[in-house]
């Protein structure tokens, strides 16, 4: 066996944790409009490895959710196309492999939730039917042990009265509940990789708090790798190991999740938390960051931030940055930290002032 594979529960393989499991090299997508051509994804690189946390924090339209679906293999392509860039998972490029090992990938190693509960569960089939189904297509359960199976899944997100409740309709459960039970939809096959798509984003606070602890609890439990997309930094600051922060299609900032809150390196990153109520710094005054995203069609020219940017100078209209290693006083790289920002070292200087 592989030295970086171990046998869990059930007999299935797993990586050890820390080992690569998701690579994304170098990624661009773009989509074919009738007002031209819209450049969604500009060269994103990021990696998670089995047992980790990353969030993919931006704005709507900064290209998160469009690679995710790239990694899922569930782009709308024509009008979509991928135009560069590689999607190792388990070392094995996707977008390079036959469509029938993508779906078995897809299905068994790789499982998705979404924002959207509500529509993403088929209205007229009970949730035990849709919880074992995967255990009757991929298993070859009968439908009596395909629905115990349901009723277990049900009880570990902890479904109340699950077996009462296995037979009821998506419509019948809260908003929350029907996350629950997408979460442990995507559980039901033990993948490799969860991807959550902004999975708390239409629930009320507490109950965003309770799914986003169940998430890292299973998450840690069956030492899966998590891609969490957010757009709202607050949610994932005790769930995430490490952030990507996108903006127009690009990564313009990666840190440990702790260096993040503490030292952004990228005036968007210090203008997101800046937005956000913080128990630590209490009587701060809150600043919305000016402006909107760009428009796709039409990257500005340079840094595609200038235009919002309260640092951006000259430079920054003509030349882009290059997400590029954080370094120390001392000339070290600090781990796991890079910045697309020709300034970051005053941004972070600005940080560590405004938080001392
Ligand atoms: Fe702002 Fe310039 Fe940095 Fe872009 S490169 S984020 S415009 S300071």
């Amino acid at each position: 066996m592989d030295d970086a594979v171990q046998v869990v529960g059930g007999g299935r393989e797993r990586l050890v944790p820390g080992t690569p499991l998701l690579e994304v090299e170098d990624l661009h997508v773009e989509f074919v409009t009738r007002d031209g051509v819209a450049k969604a994804v500009n060269g994103v690189t990021y990696s998670v490895a089995a047992g980790e946390t990353l969030a993919v924090l931006g704005e709507s339209g900064s290209g998160k959710s469009v690679t995710a679906q790239a990694i899922m293999g569930i782009l709308d392509m024509p009008p979509g196309r991928i135009t560069a860039g590689r999607i190792l998972f388990r070392g094995q490029d996707l977008l390079t492999m036959p469509s029938r090992d993508r779906r078995s990938v897809r299905g068994q190693r790789i499982a998705m939730i979404f924002q959207d509960a509500l529509s993403a569960l088929n209205p007229v089939l009970s949730v035990g039917y849709q919880l074992g189904e995967m255990f009757r297509v991929h298993q070859g359960l009968t439908r009596s042990e395909a629905r115990d199976k349901a009723v277990a899944l049900m009880d570990r997100v902890r479904i109340p009265a699950a077996r009462q409740r296995v037979g009821d309709y998506p419509h019948q459960f809260s908003g929350g509940m029907r996350q629950r039970i997408m979460i442990a939809m995507a559980l039901s096959l033990q993948p490799d990789l969860i991807i959550a798509d902004e999975p708390t984003t239409a629930l009320d606070v507490t109950v965003q708090a309770q799914v986003m602890d169940l998430l890292a609890e299973l998450q840690s439990e069956f030492r899966m790798g998590l891609i969490l997309i957010t757009h709202d930094l607050g949610v994932v600051a005790d769930v995430a190991d490490k952030i990507a922060v996108m903006y127009a299609g690009r990564i313009v900032e990666t840190a440990p999740v702790r260096d993040l809150y503490a030292r952004p390196a990228h005036p968007y990153t210090r203008g997101l938390l800046d937005s956000i109520p913080r128990l630590d710094q209490k009587g701060r005054n809150l600043h919305a960051i000016k402006g909107l995203p760009p428009s796709l069609l039409k990257l500005p020219e340079g840094c595609a931030f200038h235009p919002r940017c309260p640092r951006a100078q000259d430079r920054c209209l003509s030349e882009a940055p290059a997400l590029a290693p954080v370094v120390a006083e001392d000339g070290r790289e600090l781990p796991g930290r890079h910045s697309a920002c020709h300034y970051w070292r005053e941004t972070l200087r600005g940080a560590e002032t405004s938080t001392s």
